[in-house]
């Protein structure tokens, strides 16, 4: 009796043989090439017209939504339109103005700082280089490349949470810390992909693969992704789970670009 129950143990768990590395690029290739399908408007979801405008936008974003963001900037940017306006801001002002983004005296410090900086060292104008952006107060890595790809057409990868969750879910890495992580994935893709990568693994991250509930049943690329089963499987309660466009309601940005398929988010005070 006990030979059989070892043989039949022994054949029923045999374990699947572990990807290659080849196999993983190639599927990694075919989420990003699936997710252009599925987000072909996929862009930036903070509202912005310069590089000065991006960067204020994006030191905002941090622990709160875009769509905070962009419903508290307009008054910002309308008040301090350029780094010299804001870096000569009375800081009570500005705190007042960016209050609704959490954290307004740590941002008003780094707003203020950031502005100087570019008016002393860098003649007014963002620059355009990573190396000089992270010398710039309450600039790191992640806003740097979301500067340089956005607003200069510099390919960069953007590691935020949303981000890293979906690619540590998707098995293209397995470490925790972003600089790594964006190593990995920089080594899995050509650099003219980085930029718009970005965009759809967020996006993609926002409406479907959420952090502790993801719609598995309702997700496009469930049969490339190993983590399927994580979340709701059932196709229709999953269904409910997507967010935004895909969910029928608004999306983040007030003016988004024209191809966004859903309606544009409402002001501050309206939702
Ligand atoms: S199948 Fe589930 S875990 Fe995988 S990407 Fe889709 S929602 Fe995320």
């Amino acid at each position: 009796m006990k030979t059989t129950k070892a043989k039949m143990t022994r054949t029923t768990t045999k374990p699947a043989a572990p990807e290659s590395r080849l196999a993983m690029v190639r599927r990694a290739r075919r989420i990003n090439r699936e997710l252009a399908e599925v987000y072909p408007y996929a862009h930036p979801e903070l509202d912005f017209r310069n590089p000065f405008e991006l960067l204020v936008a994006t030191v905002l974003s941090a622990q709160t939504t875009d769509l905070r963001v962009n419903q508290t900037t307009p008054a910002l940017f309308a008040a301090y339109p350029t780094p010299e306006d804001m870096a000569a801001a009375d800081p009570e002002r500005v705190e007042e103005l960016i209050r609704p983004t959490g954290f307004f005296r740590a941002k008003t410090r780094s707003l203020i700082g950031l502005s100087t900086a570019i008016r002393d060292n860098f003649g007014g104008e963002v620059p355009g280089r990573l190396d000089d952006l992270v010398t710039l107060p309450g600039v790191g890595r992640k806003t740097a490349n979301v500067v340089l790809g956005n607003a200069f057409g510099v390919p960069g990868i953007t590691v935020d949470t949303h981000f890293g969750r979906l690619v540590r879910r998707w098995k293209w890495t397995d470490r925790e810390d972003p600089e790594k992580v964006e190593a990995d994935v920089a080594a899995i893709f050509p650099k003219s992909e980085w930029t718009m990568l970005s965009h759809r693994v967020v996006f993609h991250g926002r409406r479907v693969c959420h952090s502790r509930k993801p719609a598995c049943g309702a997700c496009p690329i469930a049969p490339l992704c190993p983590s399927y089963g994580e979340g709701e499987t059932d196709p229709e309660k999953a269904k409910k789970l997507l967010k935004y466009e895909l969910g029928g309601y608004p999306g983040q940005r007030l003016s988004p670009p024209p191809d966004y398929p859903g309606e544009p988010a409402p002001p501050l005070g309206a939702e």
